[in-house]
């Protein structure tokens, strides 16, 4: 008896260790026509939670990606560390198995290895890489290359142009403008691999239709697409959901497709603790959702629609649900970059005697902060606030960093200075905090995270995205369905 005992659970375990979701599911895994992933570079959990507020406080209802009905719990640690990085995570969701960080398509012991895309196109679906980045950023990348350093950037973007897939759009190719192969730069190589490149041409891209061959779509050629944040209201170039739709329209035959879409500034802005930025990205990013989802719609008996991140960024936390700041991503307000250049400009101005006083008129009109004023007021910066500010602006514009900086009994608690000293940045950091404090959330680190994501699903076999899964499983639930 015991002996049968043991046999069945060996028996269980054997099963469970092929198909991890097998424990949620009897169902066999179905073939599905239309498969759409979509990839939120560093967008955790709260990033998701935050921007859902901003929809509620913006009325512009709730967000398509957390509308969807079925959501797991997913991990994302790499095969030699907690953290991973875009490489590694991009390799386990393409391909389904865990790699080192900085490795692209590669097992950790360096054996080949083969993404959904790649089994896409070999079981005869058309396949289309979307991406705000350059095309040959890491998360693109793990659906093509094989690398051992995600650095190789020309030998990466080759990969792209020998793949064969169908359809390319978002950035240029990042570090190929000074490299050629046979002396030919990229995009010549492109065209001579039979593919139609579109670079910054509005009206040609709006003119592509079907049937036409291999497409490649950049913004411009070396450059990522412009965020949002910063593009002009005159600005007429294609924005993310524009690129999916135009990939639903390429790539519909009667095998289907799969497609990859990556927001891939959501982590940029995170990493720059921007917190207009990654929100304002969110709002691209959700739009392309919606721009699959009214396909999927309309096509559910044969779509799927799944939405993942590869890791989180920033340590983000949301600590208060009434405040959500208005001026997010309304404006070039509360945005890193632009705040970054105005204190340039100030402190060359200011000089020698350049002081946080010289900066009052900067935080009120980029934040909206208050350097004084009624304290009852939630824009008026707290004693305890200028106080840290005044010691990370001495950290950043008079490198006295260590100079015998005393912190009180509260702050060693807090650890906010110590937290902000071990930033580029400190001032920066520490205003960008001040501002995020009062839009309901913390960060908590100006890199990735170990934090698990959520994946969440719609259509045809989305019931496998439900309970808790690793981000290799993704793979592996997407290469049956590709595939069988
Ligand atoms: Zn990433």
């Amino acid at each position: 008896m015991k002996i049968l005992k043991n046999f069945c659970v060996f028996l269980l375990l054997l099963v469970c260790l092929f198909k991890p979701y097998c424990l949620f599911s009897e169902e066999k895994i179905p073939h599905v026509k239309y498969v759409f992933l979509f990839i939120g570079d560093g967008m955790g959990k709260a990033q998701r939670e935050i921007t859902e507020r901003y929809f509620i406080v913006k009325k512009l209802g709730p967000t398509v990606m957390n509308s969807l009905p079925y959501k797991s719990d997913t991990t994302t640690h790499s095969a030699d560390s907690d953290t991973t990085d875009s490489a590694a995570a991009g390799t386990a969701i393409a391909c389904g198995e865990k790699t080192n960080n900085g490795i692209l398509g590669l097992s950790a012991d360096g054996k080949p290895l083969e993404s959904v895309a790649t089994a896409a196109k070999k079981n005869g679906k058309k396949v289309g890489i979307i991406a705000t980045s350059q095309l040959n950023h890491a998360t693109p990348a793990a659906f093509y290359a094989h690398q051992n350093s995600r650095s190789e950037m020309f030998e990466i973007a080759l990969e792209a142009l020998n793949s064969k897939f169908d359809y390319f759009a978002g950035g240029g190719f990042l570090a190929c403008k000074d490299k050629k192969k046979n002396g030919k730069d990229i995009f010549a190589l492109a065209e001579e691999n039979g593919y139609k490149v579109v670079v910054g041409d509005h009206e040609a891209f709006k003119n592509l239709s079907a049937p036409c061959g291999k497409v490649l779509v950049c913004e411009s050629k070396w450059e990522a697409m412009r965020p949002r944040i910063s593009r002009d209201a005159e600005n007429n170039s294609p924005v993310l959901a524009d690129l999916v739709r135009k990939g639903i329209l390429l790539l519909d035959n009667p095998n289907g497709f799969f497609i990859m879409c990556e927001g891939s500034q959501i982590d940029w802005f995170c990493h720059q603790n921007d917190i207009a930025g990654f929100i304002s990205e969110m709002i691209d990013f959700d739009d392309a959702v919606r721009a699959a989802m009214e396909f999927a719609k309309r096509h559910s008996e044969e779509t799927l629609v799944v939405v993942t991140a590869d890791h989180e960024t920033g340590g983000l936390q949301a600590i208060n649900s009434d405040a959500v700041n208005p001026l997010l991503a309304d404006s070039k307000k509360g945005h890193s970059n632009e705040f970054k250049k105005a204190l340039k400009e100030l402190s060359k101005r200011k000089g020698e005697k350049f002081s946080l006083e010289d900066c009052e008129n900067l935080l009120s009109e980029k934040f909206g902060l208050q350097m004084r004023g009624d304290p009852s007021d939630t824009m008026t910066l707290s004693e305890g606030e200028l106080d840290v500010l005044e010691r990370c602006f001495v950290a950043e514009f008079k490198k006295r960093e260590n100079a015998n900086i005393k912190m009180s009994q509260k702050e060693m608690r807090d650890n906010k200075y110590e937290t902000y000293k071990k930033f580029k940045r400190p001032f920066v950091e520490a205003v960008m905090d001040c501002f995020a404090r009062r839009s309901g959330a913390r960060w908590t680190r100006t890199g990735h995270s170990s934090q698990n994501i959520t994946t969440s699903a719609y259509g045809k076999g989305a019931n496998f995205f439900t309970g808790k899964i690793d981000n290799t499983d993704i793979a592996k639930i997407l290469k049956s369905m590709v595939e069988n």
